[in-house]
């Protein structure tokens, strides 16, 4: 149904040529990073701030900088990129299917693809208007799962409502599911003896800031806050196999503050603006603040600004380490999609064990 336009370029229906579709240069990705989840077209909607509590003291914690490490991550994923090259003659491959013109949508594509290139990952995309049917999406990932160029498949979420995610997740071939939303990818994950083909970039992400700057997750007591199938439920699962004790808080618990001021280690996943405050953490706890939350600020151009689910500014004074909003976790998410399609490459390239 699709022919290719390879070299770093996308894959583009020529039945789609006459249709509304968005800019070719839309490319990769997933509901991931970066900017806030904000409505189709429309204004985004923000959220108001609770008032900070008045912390007098000087900030202690070190900042987790989170883009600093990414870039570090992409570098060495460039180094071995070109190293596959020169060995097998070949590249990684990404290919993202985008349904619909959502804003945000676009914009995580376009940052996806100028990371795979930024890395020498080919990209590969096809760009689809809002009423494509869920035959015609399977038939994408059809494309794709067949094509020996493509490592990584990438569904944009979220997909129009006529559409089951469900189904369009569970048609990704586990061999390139770089997002790790599979579930027998999640299914491995949480099994004693298995380890997943892929793991979801973000919680992954965050597994690596604490890894990077030497934080020790065995033995320690680990609270995630939030257990959506692509960032709470995969980050407590990886902190329970780099041996963490974990406690999952979510909007059912009913004394969250309690609980996470029991943990060493805090990943809030969360989508509420500032709601883990300072005197919900023990001192000297790490906190990896993955939300990515608009609030509304008159002072800025735009309007709004992002602030994470932990108010920053209070627990930069009780905390001993903490990732900002943004500059933490949104990178790692990139950088991790990165490093999942070059595994799978790898993988394809036989250059490791076919299974982990
Ligand atoms: P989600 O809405 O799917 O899940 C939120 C979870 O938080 C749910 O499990 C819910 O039970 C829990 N929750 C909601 N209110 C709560 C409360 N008051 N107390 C305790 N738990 C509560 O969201 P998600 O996709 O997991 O994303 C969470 C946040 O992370 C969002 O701000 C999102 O924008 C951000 N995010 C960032 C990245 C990144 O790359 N940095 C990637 C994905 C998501």
């Amino acid at each position: 149904m699709a022919t290719s336009v390879r070299g770093g370029g996308f894959v583009l229906p020529p039945a789609a040529a006459g249709r509304s579709f968005s800019s070719q240069s839309n490319l990769l990705s997933n509901r991931l990073l970066l900017l806030p989840k904000i409505g189709p077209v429309c204004a985004p909607r923000f959220c108001k701030l609770r008032s900070s509590s008045p912390f007098a003291v000087e900030p202690s914690a070190t900042i987790i900088d989170g883009k600093a490490i990414a870039q570090q991550v992409r570098q060495e994923i460039a180094a071995e990129v070109s190293k596959m090259k020169e060995s097998v003659g070949k590249v990684p491959g990404l290919a993202v299917i985008l349904v619909g013109t959502r804003k945000d949508s676009e914009t995580y594509v376009r940052s996806k693809k100028k990371a795979c290139e930024e890395v020498g990952i080919d990209s590969y995309g096809v760009n689809l208007p809002e009423d494509t049917t869920q035959d015609e999406v399977l038939n994408f990932v059809k494309k794709f799962n067949d094509d020996p160029a493509v490592h990584g498949i990438l569904v944009q979420l979220p997909l129009p409502k006529h559409i089951s995610e469900e189904a369009i997740v569970g048609s990704v071939c586990i061999e390139k599911d770089v997002d790790g939303f599979h579930p027998m990818n999640i299914g491995a994950l949480a099994m004693q003896g298995r380890t997943p083909l892929f793991v979801s970039c973000t919680p992954k992400g965050c597994i690596e800031l604490l890894v990077r700057t030497g934080v020790v997750i065995k033995g320690k007591h680990a609270v995630v806050i939030g257990r959506s199938n692509i960032v709470g439920t995969p980050a407590a699962l990886l902190l329970q196999k780099q041996n963490a004790t974990v406690t999952v808080v979510h909007s059912k618990t009913p004394n969250p503050a309690e609980v996470t001021r029991n943990a060493d280690i805090v990943i809030a996943a969360v989508g509420v603006p500032e709601l883990v405050r300072g005197d919900w953490l023990k001192p000297g706890a790490v906190v990896i603040d993955v939300g990515i939350n608009p609030v509304e600020d008159l002072s800025t151009k735009k309007g709004y600004r992002l602030v994470g689910d932990v108010c920053y500014k209070e627990a930069c004074q009780v905390a001993s380490k903490i990732t900002p909003v943004p500059g933490g976790v949104g990178p790692m998410t990139i950088a991790m999609l990165l490093s999942n399609t070059l595994e799978s490459a790898k993988r394809a390239y036989g250059l490791v064990d076919a299974a982990p």
